[in-house]
């Protein structure tokens, strides 16, 4: 495991994108809706750095694959549409990789009577994006590999980190059983 963004890293980044939001939905009314449950830690940092008036909400997706983990049909499932009638709407999702969740919620949300619908991510992996979308907005962009941390999942496991850490997937199937012990080592460290 290495960090990949730091704590620091993530908070200036963040900082950065609310200032690229002031700018563009000044005098707006503003609308974040966080896909969870990734993008909850996201979505705490950002609304406290934005300096205009924003409202917020969650929306829990079950996006379910095909076969293939390429495959481009994801399902959504949208339990409760947020209000968004009459206010611009930015959905905003912890890693955009393939682009196939967001693409889909994007297209359900263009129903929701939203003024306009954009999407930003703390994390992006251009390389894995299908050919033709991308996020409006984003902080980082990563290559492929598979991260945890700052609200990212290893079954379930690593949510808390407050960096974003880069896991090597084989050494963590190895240690499967053992990923509250990784945790709190983890944990440690980053204290000090
Ligand atoms: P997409 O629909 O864009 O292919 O996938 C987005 C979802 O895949 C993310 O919301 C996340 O749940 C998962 N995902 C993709 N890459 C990573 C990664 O590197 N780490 C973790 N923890 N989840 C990832
Ligand atoms: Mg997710």
């Amino acid at each position: 495991m290495r960090t990949l963004i730091s704590t620091e890293e993530l908070r200036t980044g963040i900082a950065g994108l609310a200032r690229r939001l002031e700018a563009h939905y000044q005098g707006q009314p503003l609308t974040i809706v966080a896909l969870l449950n990734g993008s909850l830690l996201f979505l705490a940092d950002l609304v406290r750095e934005l300096r205009i008036p924003v409202e917020y909400d969650t929306l829990r997706v079950s996006a379910y694959r095909g076969e293939a983990t390429t495959a481009g049909e994801v399902r959504v499932e949208v339990g409760q549409v947020p209000a968004v009638r009459g206010r611009h709407l930015l959905l905003l999702d912890d890693i955009l990789d393939t682009g196939a969740t967001l693409q889909a919620v994007g297209q359900l949300a263009l129903g929701w009577g939203a003024l306009s619908v954009r999407t930003a991510v703390l994390l992006w992996k251009p390389d894995r994006t299908r050919a033709g979308f991308r996020p409006d907005d984003y902080v980082r962009q990563i290559p492929d590999v598979f991260v945890v941390g700052y609200g990212l999942d290893y079954n379930l496991q690593y949510r808390q980190l407050p960096q974003i850490v880069e896991l090597d997937l084989s050494a963590a199937e190895a240690g499967q059983g053992r990923s509250e012990e990784h945790t709190s080592e983890l944990q440690s460290r980053v204290d000090i």
